[in-house]
């Protein structure tokens, strides 16, 4: 069976010598799966993700609302251009993000991971690292076991829904899920990939659920681009040799506690925050009708 935390998780690492990946594929067999089959379907998430983070940045694609659509393409060409101030590895990181997003919003296949509503932030996270790493395809499925590991983790600690914990569990596992896979990919022990997780859900912890008119396109596109941005900074934080003061085990802890506080109107009921401003409930009254 998976353990239960993270610092158990630490400890068997550190005991067996192996990286959050490997223990994560070694527990699955241990359920009677077999690795090839792990990798298999981890390579075809993988394809999916590069379908997703690509497909919106080359045609606009608008949801089905036609509240968000079109600002990948903006982006990608922005990142193009050479002239924005965070770089082009930056931006086009941030254009993978919002593609997936969209495609999402026009009920395109993304992969869920850990939710439909952050589906943008760890392809973006993962390829995008992969790319300026020049990594191989097993890496890239090697980090998307090590983002399993730490969604699993979230999962039976807290939650990954926004509906029970609001937005933090949702786009803030995504991006704790990258940056702790990017760390691992990086050549960073387990502690240092639990670290970047930590650190990341610390910085979105509070983050409500109040999608406008109920439906998973805003606030949630631009969320997937600054949960991937929280990922990628974290990882290079991490890298550079600064620890997370809170261990993983107490930001999720963080997490489930502010989630129970957060009252129903803050997760995605859509009764409060954003959705409820005078332009919230003018875009709910002009797609859905008063
Ligand atoms: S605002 Fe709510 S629906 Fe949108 S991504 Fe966040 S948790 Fe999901």
């Amino acid at each position: 069976m998976f353990v239960n935390s993270a610092k158990e998780l630490e400890e068997i690492c550190n005991k067996d010598n192996i990286s959050i990946c490997e223990y994560t594929i070694r527990s699955q067999e241990e359920e009677g799966i077999k690795r090839e089959d792990i990798i298999k379907k981890m390579r075809k998430n993988l394809l999916i993700m590069q379908e997703s983070s690509k497909r919106a940045r080359s045609v606009e694609v608008i949801s089905v609302s036609g509240l968000i659509g079109g600002d990948a393409v903006k982006l990608s060409k922005y990142a193009e251009s050479g002239n924005s101030l965070c770089g082009n590895f930056l931006v086009k990181a941030m254009a993978r993000a919002l593609s997936s997003s969209e495609v999402n919003a026009a009920m395109g296949r993304i992969v869920a991971a850990p939710t439909a509503g952050s589906c943008g932030i760890l392809p973006a996270v993962i390829i995008s690292a992969g790319e300026k790493l020049e990594k191989k395809e097993e890496d890239l499925i090697d980090a998307l076991i090590t983002a399993s590991a730490i969604g699993i983790l979230i999962a039976k600690n807290a939650t990954l829904s926004g509906a029970e914990g609001g937005c933090q569990a949702e786009c803030g596992s995504a991006a704790a899920m990258g940056a702790a896979a990017v760390v691992e990919m990086m050549g960073g022990t387990p502690r240092m990939a639990l670290d970047a997780g930590a650190i990341v859900i610390k910085n979105i912890l509070g983050l409500v659920c109040d999608p406008i008119a109920g439906l998973v396109e805003a606030p949630c596109a631009k969320r997937n681009i600054s949960g991937t941005v929280n990922s990628l900074t974290t990882a290079d934080l991490v890298m550079s040799g600064v620890k997370s003061l809170i261990p993983f085990d107490d930001a999720v802890l963080a997490m489930q506690r502010i989630g129970k506080q957060m009252p129903c109107e803050l997760r995605e009921t859509s009764m409060g925050g954003l959705a409820t401003t005078p332009t919230g409930i003018m875009l709910k009254e002009r797609i859905l009708g008063k």
